[in-house]
């Protein structure tokens, strides 16, 4: 797909899934990339926003809660003007564009216009809410039918067109849409078209994301029990016998970090693996980027590193960056990894080893101990008096490696192969939780993150935004890093890696109810 398909534009009406990023389709996400506009709606989540290009215009068009900031109309006429204006325009709606989703109208003022359009289907909210809650809508001991349906007729509307008769029992399972707010009324006349009053219902608010919540009640009194519990859309209802198997088959929402808000401080371009991990088991995630990773304001030292490369026994790497950045600089000077030939390769830990067999380069050396120290325990036990090592770093590396070679009699040149720097706020939805308490625990997964996170809110704020919140430490530098600024350090894994520290924060919180 060119980035301009048409001299006179093009659109993409691509559904978001239900809330999930992950739940987009490989070709809605490749849409994202190549957009020059994209019109996105409120329920779509906003992390899927990160994949456009950078120059891509984003123009939110939402409707919360009927608080329509563009009407339809003018949401029509965007779309038409920004793809006559030759762009490639993406319309990102919440769910599946044509399930409840205006999409049709949109298309209809599309085709009327001449503009050329495609349709990229969603995952609607209506399938995977319920999937998300443990309910299957069918179930061959249960139902052999399904209903999506609307909860909130048009206003203008003076007869309900719902079918109330033959809606009540001519489905197995009933799924509502947008029914929160009428959910009294949809209760009623189902009860008065002959649906028995302790069928089961469930509502599932926020379906698919960390904040999901589900209620379960009966016809008879789902409607009491939401008004009680201020039950708030966006929601979606489904009532039939199938409600009954979450007891058996919920999976999402019963994971042991669910409802947790889990501060995560990361560099900014970095792979959010530990992320990912946290979120894989429930946890809410807050990313703030307290690291940005630039290059050095000059390659010169590297560079000429780079070309001697056969002049080294040794290169050390004690970061996926370290090794991503001399890759780079290897290949700008137009080599590969034949120039390690000579060289032996040391890597701190596992996710550095990995980092190097993309590379093709297998590590000589990992420590037993996966930080600085260890790298220079690891060196004791080798005849390396004389030898030269190669340890490409970043501009605040401690330097522990430099020193304890030199110690060992070898010769170490150290340049810089990239910088972290600090960005400049905290982004504002983390921002928001801190303050609002809806963050439990802050991990930190270096000493700089926890530096650079007090440098961006100042020292006091930090202590203020993170009382009561759980302190979660890769290792003793880290932790020691925390102490010094008053914290507590609660949560510190023996081994220092991502998926320990993630073990142990679950292990804290299965074991401290909090
Ligand atoms: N096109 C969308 C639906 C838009 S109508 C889709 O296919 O999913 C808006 C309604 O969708 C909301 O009122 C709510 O009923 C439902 N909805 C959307 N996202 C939801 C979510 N994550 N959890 C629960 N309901 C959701």
């Amino acid at each position: 797909m060119n980035r301009k398909p048409d001299k006179n534009g093009y659109v993409y009406l691509v559904g978001a899934g239900p809330g999930d990023p992950g739940l987009i389709t490989v070709k809605g996400l490749g849409c994202i990339c190549r957009a020059d506009v994209i019109i996105y709606d409120y329920l779509a989540h906003k992390g899927l926003l990160d994949h456009a290009p950078p120059d891509a215009e984003l123009i939110y068009a939402g409707k919360i809660g009927g608080a329509h900031n563009h009407e339809q109309w003018q949401i029509n006429e965007l779309l038409v003007n920004k793809a006559l204006q030759g762009n490639t325009v993406i319309r990102l709606k919440g769910g599946d564009p044509f399930v409840f989703g205006r999409g049709g109208e949109e298309c209809e003022a599309l085709a009327a216009a001449g503009v050329p359009f495609e349709i990229v289907p969603g995952i609607t909210a209506g399938i995977a809410a319920p999937a998300y809650a443990g309910i299957p809508l069918t179930h061959r001991n249960y139902t052999t039918s399904v209903a999506f349906v609307t909860g909130h007729e048009s206003p203008g509307k003076e007869a309900s067109e719902i079918d109330w008769e033959k809606l009540s029992t001519g489905s197995g399972t009933l799924v509502f849409y947008m029914g929160i707010k009428n959910l009294p009324h949809i209760a009623e006349n189902l009860l008065a078209n002959g649906r028995p009053p302790e069928t089961p219902v469930a509502l599932i608010r926020w379906g698919t994301r960390p904040e999901q919540e589900v209620l379960l009640g009966t016809l008879a009194d789902i409607a009491e029990k939401a008004r009680r519990a201020a039950f708030k859309p966006p929601a979606i209802t489904i009532i039939g016998e199938v409600v009954n198997l979450r007891e058996k088959l919920r999976w999402f929402d019963n994971r042991p970090l669910f409802g947790k808000g889990l501060l995560v401080t990361r560099a900014a371009d970095q792979a959010g693996e530990f992320a990912r991990l946290l979120s894989a088991n429930g946890a809410h995630v807050f990313e703030c980027p307290a690291i940005s990773i630039i290059p050095p304001e000059s390659y010169d030292d590297l560079d000429q590193s780079i070309r001697s490369l056969h002049c080294f026994n040794w290169v050390i790497f004690t970061s996926f960056n370290g090794v991503k950045h001399f890759f780079h600089r290897l290949h700008a000077l137009k080599l590969d990894s034949r120039a390690l030939a000579l060289c032996k390769v040391c890597a701190v830990g596992p996710k550095t080893k990995t980092a190097l067999a993309v590379y093709g380069i297998r590590a000589d050396l990992v420590p037993a101990d996966y930080k600085a120290e260890g790298v220079v325990e690891a060196f004791k036990s080798l005849d390396v008096a004389g030898k030269t090592a190669l340890f490409p770093r970043a501009d605040r590396a401690r330097d522990v490696i430099p020193k304890g070679l030199a110690k060992l009699g070898m010769e170490v040149e150290a340049p810089i192969a990239y910088r972290n720097i600090i960005p400049e706020d905290l982004p504002q939805d983390v921002l928001e939780a801190l303050e609002g308490k809806r963050i439990h625990c802050a991990a930190f997964t270096s000493s700089s993150t926890i530096e650079n996170l007090a440098a961006m809110v100042g020292e006091n704020r930090l202590l203020h935004l993170l009382e009561g919140v759980r302190i979660a430490s890769i290792g003793p530098i880290t932790s020691k890093a925390c102490r010094e600024f008053g914290l507590k350090v609660d949560v510190e894994p023996k081994e220092h890696t991502v998926e320990a520290l993630t073990r142990e924060i679950v292990r804290y919180f299965s074991e401290n109810k909090l």
